[in-house]
């Protein structure tokens, strides 16, 4: 039973400060028989028979005749023979033969331990609190020097009243502690139990009696489990059960749904006035009112003390439904030497919300929603209502239409690609090319890639996307390869793609698709951050890919937060300087420390160093005189379209600053 291991950490009768007598050992061993009834009160909360109820009276037994003997020792020394500490004893006496008629008894093991919890927690107030705290003060008192009638009396003046107070207040609070949580308890385990024997049921293949029998057993099962014993409404359990059933139905239309979740307004005063028991009646009556002004396919739940929640598989008539229920709450409740009119502060999240349907839904996080709408609710508009705020909703919704076109930008060939060429600033040798990726949007227009990308980073989209690329890119590589014009190409890979299951397999199908390209020729980009997460993971899809024939190299370097041992570990040849390294670098002597800083921890790794984001002749300078070679950037090219390239390359030089710079050996 898997709930059994709470026990440690629950305590139904927490050790109060009230119990301390100021006499350490005693103290110590007064906390066992807090213990004892702690062990009582659990086995009432769970309903588990695993209590041996003879040997806890043994044990009960045990204890006492040890602890009465060890306490009446300390009284002996300083109030042996008074009338007090004969008292006492007597005391303890009533509690040795109390114990030993409960064990005799021959009642049933349930009765004998309630009456048992019952005695206990009166002996707790009444013995501890009063009659022990008494001696150990009036004990104290005289090794203050004070004589014993002296020492009475003052103990007698201070404790009286504060102790019959207190021990009124502490039974008062632990009769409703107790009583609270040990109900709460039951529900808990009456759920577990009823989820544990629905799912016996369920298992069990029985012959056509037994379902019948057992129908009646699940029925009863399912009341414990889904409802809420006080209104006979459903419970949290209940309405989340629903919730659940309408997602999976399937064929709700969007925003077709309505969870609302409400609270009375005004409970606390009603319990204030009319006391617990009748403000609970109360609850009950406008359940029974709000029953009757519901649909049948609405679902009502009590999910806490005065707060409910409401399920409309009808979105459209949730105003309506709202008014009806506003309108019955605020109709008089005859309380019985009064009356009262309630009202109600409520929020609603409609669903579901986007076309992914169900998948992204969650009865949960509907019900969470409704929750923190309605604590908007309450702040901004007592006794009214408020819908999930909209301003989510739509940017939600954009974020819908967002994939949905770019589904469509995919299958209408919207999308294109742009090669920036990496060279050498000294020689001017090509190294190759980067696709960049751009979107011919139908509506919006041009579109560069932080405009979409970032909205589907974490989208299976970004997997085909990255696809598409890596065909388009490879398309065009063995077209220039027939006009004579060799190029390597790099593409960026997004994390999602990288580590998406069987990266490896999809290269090597898109790269068999070109048999005529030598693998060698694309170089992957992948950002730092694509490789955090599982190091050995990342290394073992990164040299499945290498075993193809493909390069990579690490995107953005020095903008991550990895550690250089960790980046060390990853195969990759190139590392590409981020352009935020370049682009200040003759601005002030700081950026220029930083780069020049980036650049010798790179030595570290002896990979090769490229530069982003060169727009001027300066920076080149710069970089070369730092020992970077290769570059890409504006200086030397932006990013082309497909047909630019051949121009390009006919009239590309290096500057002439550049290739008379010295370039340091790395
Ligand atoms: P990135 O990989 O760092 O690409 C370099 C970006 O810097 C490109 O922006 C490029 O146009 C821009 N750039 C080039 N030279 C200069 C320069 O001298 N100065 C400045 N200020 N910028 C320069 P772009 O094309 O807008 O791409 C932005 C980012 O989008 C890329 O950053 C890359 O992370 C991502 N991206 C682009 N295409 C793809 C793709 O096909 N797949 C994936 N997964 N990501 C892509
Ligand atoms: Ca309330
Ligand atoms: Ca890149």
């Amino acid at each position: 039973m898997p709930w059994q291991s709470e026990t440690d950490v629950f305590e139904i009768f927490p050790w109060n400060r009230n119990f301390e007598t100021g006499l350490e050992d005693i103290d110590e061993q007064h906390r066992v028989l807090v213990s004892i009834l702690n062990r009582l009160a659990w086995h009432f909360a769970s309903g588990s028979s695993v209590l041996d109820g003879l040997h806890l009276l043994d044990e009960l037994l045990a204890y006492a005749s040890y602890h009465f003997r060890y306490e009446e020792g300390v009284w002996e020394k300083t109030l042996g023979g008074t009338e007090m500490a004969r008292n006492h004893h007597d005391s303890h006496q009533m509690f040795f033969a109390r114990i030993q008629m409960l064990r005799q008894s021959k009642a049933p093991q349930e009765d004998v331990l309630a009456e048992l919890f019952d005695y206990l927690t009166r002996w707790l107030a009444f013995h501890i609190l009063e009659s022990d705290r008494r001696m150990a003060l009036t004990i104290k008192a005289m090794k203050a020097g004070k004589p014993l009638e002296e020492a009475r009396e003052r103990v007698d003046s201070e404790l009286n009243g504060s102790v019959s107070v207190l021990v009124t207040a502490l039974l008062e609070i632990y009769g409703k502690l107790s009583a609270s949580t040990i109900q709460l308890m039951r529900e808990k385990m009456a759920r577990h139990k009823a989820e544990d024997e629905l799912q016996r049921l369920q298992s069990e293949r029985l012959n056509r009696a037994l379902e019948d029998q057992a129908s009646d057993h699940q029925k009863q099962v399912e009341f414990l489990a889904y409802a809420d014993p006080l209104t006979g409404l459903w419970n949290r359990n209940g309405i989340t059960r629903f919730i659940r059933e309408l997602l999976d139905r399937g064929d709700l239309k969007n925003d077709s749904a309505a969870l609302v979740s409400m609270d009375l307004d005004n409970f606390q005063e009603i319990n204030a006035r009319f006391g617990e028991e009748t403000a609970d009646r109360m609850l009950g009556l406008l359940a029974r009112r709000w029953l009757d002004a519901l649909p049948p396919d609405a679902a009502l739940a009590r999910i806490g003390g005065d707060e409910f929640a409401l399920l409309l598989p009808d979105a459209s008539q949730v105003e309506i439904r709202l008014r009806a229920l506003q309108l019955t709450a605020r109709q008089p409740f005859d309380l019985g030497g009064g009356s009262a009119l309630v009202s109600f502060t409520a929020g609603i999240v409609v669903f579901p919300d986007n076309e992914l349907g169900h998948v992204d839904e969650d009865a949960d996080i509907l019900l969470r929603q409704a929750d923190q709408t309605l604590f908007r609710a309450k702040q901004e508009l007592k006794g009214n209502w408020l819908f999930l705020d909209v301003g989510e909703k739509k940017a939600d919704r954009s974020r819908q239409r967002l994939l949905s076109d770019i589904r469509k930008g995919l299958e209408y060939g919207q999308f294109r690609l742009l090669y920036q060429p990496k060279v050498s600033l000294r020689t001017g040798e090509v190294k190759g090319v980067e696709a960049l990726i751009r979107w011919q949007h139908p509506d919006i227009g041009f579109l560069s890639p932080d405009g979409f990308l970032p909205a589907i980073e974490h989208h299976p989209l970004m997997v085909e996307i990255g696809e598409w690329v890596l065909f388009e890119a490879l398309t065009q590589m063995s077209m220039w390869d027939s006009r004579g014009i060799h190029m390597n190409i790099s593409v960026n890979v997004a994390a999602i793609q990288l580590q998406a299951p069987g990266f490896a397999e999809r290269l090597r199908d898109i790269l068999g698709r070109f048999p005529d390209l030598d693998p060698a020729r694309l170089d992957l980009e992948i950002l730092e951050s694509a490789t955090l997460g599982e190091l050995d993971k990342v290394v073992s899809i990164i040299d499945d890919c290498r075993r193809l024939g493909v390069t990579f190299s690490l995107d953005d370097f020095g903008t991550g937060y990895s550690s250089l041992s960790y980046l060390k570990q990853l195969p990759v040849h190139a590392l590409k300087i981020d352009r935020e390294f370049v682009s200040g670098v003759n601005d002030t002597e700081e950026n220029y420390s930083i780069l020049r800083g980036i650049i010798g921890l790179s030595r570290v790794f002896g990979r090769e160093l490229i530069a982003e984001g060169v727009e001027t002749i300066e920076q080149g300078e710069i970089l070369l005189s730092l020992g970077c070679e290769f570059a890409q950037g504006y200086a030397i090219s932006p990013p082309l379209a497909r047909e630019k390239l051949a121009d390009w390359l006919a009239g590309w030089k290096p500057f002439p600053q550049w290739a008379e710079s010295l370039t340091l050996s790395q």
